[in-house]
């Protein structure tokens, strides 16, 4: 068994249990906000409340924080229950949506009129700004501050009746204009907006904001610890405010740092915007940090959840490399990908001294190091394909591979020797090497004892399958793109080699009819993943997931 985490949170949950808080209980929360597809943050979140809850025997909920209409959407509700399943999660019974709560939440909301701690205002989207102050100017009271309770029930039930056009009054709730905290200068709780609700339809015209619907579903499902971001610190007062208000049943709001990852942006709107302007093929474009780009990518669930407990869980912001993540998955493919060979970019080798039509078999491999993924048959002929980079012509100093006169292991295979080149009439490039083998080196060793020193992957010719290979590398080339004040520059930073598409890769036979998402380590080149989507049997597509090594660490 691995060892639990152990961090603040963790820590806090532990001794509430020892001095029997809730009961004993234990009760989190994923609640994202369906207007996007999930990213590697979100997955921290999931990891983490799900985790924890898994730890102390509790449970955690899936909620849609579903109360903005206007950018929430059905496909997305989809996506993200099926990549919180994908990502090795399971909320059981407890799904949930926030616009289940619009009736209460509105209830809650007469209880504070009726209390005197809320009332209508009918200022401008713009006084209300202005009145509310600055972080060195206490706000001003609105003049609709001293309404009646009775003359704010009439207006509450008006707006929620659709007398009022939209941004005409809001409800606020009655706080204090001149704290330091200007989350508690009389925030809005409900604004008036006509836009039809994925799953309330127009059913309602007002919504509740954020800082009203969340606490108080918090507090309705009973959640013991409510985990947010550092973000949420400030609106911490507002959280505890209203479930005291409100008499609910009080969760204790916590904030962590969010996920903030190198050489990609996390937020929603950019991600949309790289969608929508077509910069990436789709929120699943395998350059994206989104888990279905992930997963299109070629990354496991197993490779995602050692990635968020290897970054931990701490109170100030930072910025983890995405080698971290790359690292994360390398080690989960080298120890579950079978070993394949591949040509990226063929470079034809016939074999002079091997009998013509003949075809032998060699037996390969699947792992290394696991002789439980067992071996496989690769053919072997006259005519291969080896790597173009596996040979030159006037080799450099530690160049081992193939060179004229030169001497080079096939893998599984025999020793060949290069013995001149072939020249394309017109262009000079090199199109063919010719070879000899040693039929004495049958298996990778030679008889006399002779070494060679270089290794390389091959295919046979006539067996060899077409594939389309795609190399993906960083969509921006500045480790924080999304750092410019105003947050819309991070176009600029985009890395316009992001994708290479190789479309004469040649690989063994095997591959031909490989499954949709099955990851293989094409032996010295990377780990490569079948694309789920463009795959086809018989013409496989394959998306590079990592090379071997860190190729940007050196
Ligand atoms: P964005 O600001 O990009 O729209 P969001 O935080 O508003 O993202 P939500 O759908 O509301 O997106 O997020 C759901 C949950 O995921 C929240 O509890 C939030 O704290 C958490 N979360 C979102 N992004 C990150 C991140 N980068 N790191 C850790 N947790 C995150
Ligand atoms: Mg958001
Ligand atoms: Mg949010």
């Amino acid at each position: 068994a691995t060892s639990l985490p152990s961090h603040f949170i963790s820590n806090i949950i532990a001794e509430d249990l020892k001095a029997g808080k809730n009961g004993g209980r234990v009760a989190t929360r994923f609640p994202p906000e369906p207007n996007g597809y999930l990213h590697i943050g979100h997955a921290k979140s999931i990891c983490l409340n799900f985790g924890l809850a898994a730890q102390f025997g509790g449970v955690c909920h899936l909620r849609f924080d579903d109360t903005n209409p206007s950018k929430e959407e059905d496909e997305y509700v989809e996506a993200i229950k099926a990549d919180v399943r994908w990502l090795g999660f399971d909320w059981g019974e407890n799904l949930y949506y926030a616009s289940d709560y619009f009736e209460q939440l509105h209830d809650f909301a007469v209880k504070l009129i009726r209390k005197g701690k809320a009332y209508v205002c009918s200022l401008t989207p713009e006084q209300i700004r202005e009145y509310r102050g600055t972080l060195t100017r206490p706000g001003t009271d609105s003049p609709f501050r001293g309404r009646t309770v009775d003359e704010n029930l009439e207006l509450f039930a008006a707006m929620r009746a659709g007398d009022f056009a939209d941004g005409s009054h809001v409800l606020r709730a009655k706080i204090d204009m001149s704290s330091p905290n200007i989350n508690l200068r009389d925030p809005i709780m409900y604004r008036i907006l006509r836009a039809p609700h994925h799953r309330t339809g127009e059913s309602w015209c007002i919504y509740p904001m954020y800082d009203f619907a969340h606490g108080q579903s918090d507090g309705i499902e009973r959640i013991t610890h409510s985990i947010c971001t550092l973000e949420f610190q400030d609106h911490r007062p507002l959280y505890d405010w209203f479930l005291e208000e409100l008499d609910l049943f009080h969760p204790q709001q916590i904030e962590f740092a969010r996920l903030n990852l190198s050489y990609t942006v996390m937020s929603k709107r950019k991600l949309l915007e790289l969608v929508t302007q077509k910069i990436v093929s789709g929120w699943d474009d395998p350059r994206m940090p989104t888990l279905v780009g992930l997963r299109r990518r070629g990354y496991t669930p197993a490779a995602i959840r050692t990635f968020c407990e290897r970054i931990g869980v701490g109170k100030s912001d930072s910025c983890i490399d995405v080698g971290v993540l790359e690292d994360c998955v390398r080690e989960d493919l080298n120890e579950h990908a079978p070993r394949v060979m591949g040509v990226l970019r063929p470079l034809r080798v016939v074999i002079d001294n091997y009998p013509e039509g003949e075809v032998e078999e060699f037996e390969a491999a699947n792992h290394p190091a696991d002789p439980a993924m067992g071996t496989r048959m690769v053919p072997f002929s006259r005519v291969l394909y080896i790597e173009r980079d596996d040979f030159m012509e006037e080799p450099a100093k530690k160049f081992f591979r193939l060179a004229p006169g030169r001497e080079v292991r096939l893998r599984y295979a025999y020793f060949i020797r290069c013995e001149s080149v072939v020249r394309d009439a017109s262009s000079g490039e090199i199109v063919e090497l010719r070879c000899s083998y040693d039929p004495q080196t049958r298996g990778g060793n030679a008889q006399d004892g002779r070494k060679v020193k270089g290794t390389i992957h091959w295919v046979s010719a006539p067996h060899a399958v077409t594939a389309e290979v795609r190399l993906y590398d960083r969509l921006f080339l500045t480790a924080n793109p999304g750092a410019d004040k105003d947050g819309s520059d991070y176009r600029s930073h985009l890395n316009p080699a992001s994708l290479e598409i190789v479309d004469t890769c040649l690989v063994e036979p095997g591959l031909s009819a490989a499954l949709p998402e099955a990851s293989f380590q094409f032996e010295r080149l990377g780990y490569f993943s079948v694309d789920a989507l463009d795959s086809r049997p018989g013409a496989p597509v394959f998306n590079r997931t990592v090379t071997l090594r860190d190729s940007w660490a050196r």
